[in-house]
C-alpha cells in the first residue's frame, strides 16, 4: 500500500474529465457478472456529471461495449470497453484499435473445437476469446494446440495460458491508452483527468490521469499508484455531491 495515497478525496472543478470504471467502482461487484444491479442513483450520477462536464464522462471497463450500454440503458456514453480495445467516443464513433476480423477468426476456429467437445467452454469477445476446459482437465492439451494454431502469424495477439483457460488477447493494449485517446478529442481534450477504479486493470488508467497532471482514485485496499482512496459510498457521495452542485 503506497503511503502517499491520501483518504479525503479532492476538491474538483468544471475543468475536470471523469472515467470511470463499472464493475466494483460505479455498480457493486455482483456473485455472477450479469447480475450486477445499475439502481437509479448511478444513471442519475452519470447525467448529472455529464451535464456539469460537457459530456467529458467516459466508462473504462473490460465488458463488452454492448453489456454496458444495456446495463445503462438509456444512456450511451463515451466508454473503453474491452480494456479499451473498443473504444466508442464522445461522438458515438466506434474504434477498434486491432485486427477486428482475424479475432473473429480465431473466435470461429475455437468455436469448432467446442462444438466437437461439450465440456470445453468458450468466451467470446470482440478482441478476445476465451477457452475454458475445467470441466474436463483432460481436454487441456486439445485446446492448446487449437489456440496456438489459430493465433499463427497473428503476431499482436497473445495467449495467456491461465488456470483452466486460454484467453488469445491483443497485444498492448489497456485503460491507460483508452484514457489518452479520449484526452486528445473534445469534450475531453483540455481538461482535468479523474480515473476511479477498484481492480489491477485500472492501475494503468491511473499512470496516465497522474502522468496527465490529473486525479487518481483507487476503490477499496490493494496495492495502487492512485493518489487517493476511498470505498464505493465514499466516491459515489463524493460524485453526487460534485454533481448535484452543477444543477
Ligand atoms: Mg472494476
Amino acid at each position: 500500500m503506497s503511503r502517499k495515497t491520501e483518504n479525503s478525496l479532492p476538491s474538483v472543478t468544471d475543468s475536470a474529465a471523469f472515467f470511470i470504471d463499472f464493475d466494483g467502482t460505479l455498480v457493486e461487484i455482483a456473485p455472477r457478472p450479469h447480475l450486477v444491479e445499475v439502481g437509479p442513483e448511478v444513471l442519475d450520477l452519470l447525467r448529472g456529471l455529464s451535464a456539469r462536464l460537457n459530456g467529458a464522462v467516459a466508462i473504462l471497463t473490460g465488458r463488452p461495449l454492448a453489456t454496458v450500454d444495456g446495463f445503462l440503458s438509456p444512456l450511451t456514453l463515451p466508454a473503453g470497453a474491452e480494456h479499451g480495445a473498443v473504444r466508442r467516443d464522445a461522438e458515438g464513433m466506434v474504434h477498434r484499435d486491432f485486427e477486428a476480423d482475424a479475432m473473429t477468426k480465431v473466435g470461429e476456429a475455437l468455436q469448432v473445437l467446442a462444438d466437437e467437445h461439450g465440456e470445453l467452454e468458450l468466451e467470446r469477445k470482440e478482441s478476445s476469446v476465451a477457452l475454458h476446459y475445467r470441466q474436463k482437465p483432460e481436454l487441456g492439451e486439445i485446446a492448446r494446440e487449437a489456440v496456438y494454431k489459430a493465433i499463427e502469424g497473428k503476431p499482436d495477439f497473445h495467449v495467456m495460458d491461465g488456470k483452466m483457460v486460454l484467453e488469445v488477447k491483443v497485444e498492448g493494449l489497456d485503460k491507460g491508452l483508452a484514457l489518452e485517446a479520449f484526452m486528445s478529442e473534445t469534450p475531453f481534450a483540455g481538461r482535468v483527468p479523474i480515473m476511479i477504479g477498484d481492480d489491477v486493470t485500472d492501475e494503468y488508467a491511473f499512470a496516465a490521469a497522474n502522468k496527465a497532471g490529473g486525479i487518481s482514485i483507487k476503490i477499496g485496499e490493494g496495492e495502487t499508484i492512485a493518489q487517493y482512496r476511498t470505498d464505493r459510498a465514499g466516491f459515489m457521495n463524493w460524485a453526487k455531491a460534485f454533481a448535484d452542485a452543477g444543477r
